[in-house]
């Protein structure tokens, strides 16, 4: 193993022994920042909302060029259910093994890492930037605000991709359908407005209602997920109900898009059916209070953009010839299939080039881990891309 791969390995055993949950980013944001010190890069800091920022510093002759992963990762279940522990970071064979290997520790190494090798020889067009962020797992509070504060024309983003160039993905906005009626006991139930049966023609027309289609990313899909009513007894007809849609939309269709289609739909559906014209259906984007823990507050709307850069896009030209240089083949750039941090960083006008190591498919699982072999490739294009990526796309 040459000497940075240990290195990045080392690292990533200690990212993973260190918890990291939304709003608890705060001792992994020190490790990260400690370690961007050790390496040696020019300037480090951490900002209010707790991001951690290392700059190395460029020649000047190009624009800034930022790398980006996240500080935070999904709760793990059940421990007994992992087949290794999953804040252990132990290694098998190959493999590195715990929560957040993929999604996005190991990532953050290869970027970490790799790109401190620009420390060493003529030093980059211009300077670069990578950045961890905090809650990207619940509405994004680093990246929102990292996309206001450090607007880089291109930002590479770490999602796990299996070393291959990613150019986009659909969006996710949460909605709610409050639905209201009349409560009564449900011995008479004809007293009362039961709000469910108007659900049932919403949800109806939910499963026919036609969704725009996107030629690199698909249709635009609606899942109904959680319902919840007002009652706890079960002999008691409900007055009110809220009904959550996870909502994935495609580039040019927003939250609020959305939003207008299922209250279109409601309408419709009551219009149709004079029974139930009593009801009201209300259909809403949540905001929720996020605290940092650096103990900031932010409203943060459950809509997360969809992006897609056109495959021609200068950036992702730029950068699938670098891979190719430095991998020697010809590996086809593709789409995630799951929303990420880009789309905030699209939404202020940055390009978001995808490139990760590890398979994304292990993300959020009981068997997450990395491949030690990917790493080194994915340090090496990282470097690669530190080096010249914001020279040859502009
Ligand atoms: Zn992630």
């Amino acid at each position: 193993m040459s000497g940075d791969l240990q290195h990045c390995v080392d690292f990533l055993q200690q990212l993973i022994r260190t918890l990291s949950l939304p709003g608890h980013e705060g001792e992994l944001a020190s490790l990260v920042a400690n370690e961007m010190r050790d390496l040696g890069y020019d300037e480090v800091r951490i900002d209010e909302v707790g991001n951690v920022l290392g700059r190395i510093e460029g020649r000047g002759q190009a624009p800034d060029l930022m790398f980006n992963t996240h500080l935070d990762h999904v709760d793990v279940g059940d421990p007994a259910g992992w087949p290794h522990p999953p804040f252990g970071g132990e290694i098998h064979g190959d493999r590195v093994w715990g929560r957040g290997a993929v999604d996005i520790k190991g990532p953050m190494a290869a970027q970490v890492v790799g790109v401190a090798r620009l420390l060493k020889g003529e030093r980059p067009p211009g300077d670069v930037w990578v950045t961890a962020v905090v809650q990207e797992e619940i509405g994004g509070v680093g990246a929102r605000h990292l996309a206001e504060t450090l607007p880089t024309p291109i930002v590479v983003v770490g999602e796990p991709s299996h070393n291959t160039l990613r150019r986009g993905h659909r969006g996710r906005t949460e909605l709610v359908a409050h639905i209201s009626g009349r409560s009564v006991h449900a011995s008479v139930p004809e007293r009362g407005v039961n709000p469910l049966f108007a659900l049932g023609l919403f949800l109806g027309g939910l499963e026919t209602l036609e969704m725009p289609n996107d030629p690199d990313l698909g249709p635009s899909t609606v899942a109904p997920t959680l319902l919840r009513t007002d009652q706890t007894s079960a002999n008691v007809v409900p007055g009110e109900v809220w009904q959550t849609c996870d909502w994935r939309n495609i580039p040019g269709q927003s939250g609020e898009d959305a939003r207008h289609m299922l209250q279109a739909v409601a309408a419709q559906v009551l219009a149709e059916n004079p029974a139930h014209a009593e009801s009201e259906i209300d259909v809403v984007i949540p905001v929720i209070e996020r605290r940092t823990y650096t103990g900031l507050d932010r409203p943060i709307p459950g809509a997360n953009p969809a992006y897609i850069l056109p495959a021609d896009h200068p950036a992702v030209v730029a950068a699938e010839d670098i891979c190719r240089e430095v991998l020697k083949e010809e590996r086809p750039t593709g789409v995630w299939q799951f929303a990420t941090d880009g789309g905030h960083f699209a939404e202020a006008g940055m390009a978001p080039v995808g490139f990760g190591p590890g398979d994304e498919f292990l993300a959020h699982t009981v068997n997450e881990h990395i491949e030690i072999s990917t790493l080194e490739e994915s340090m090496a294009v990282n470097e690669a891309l530190a080096r010249k990526l914001a020279s040859e796309a502009s």
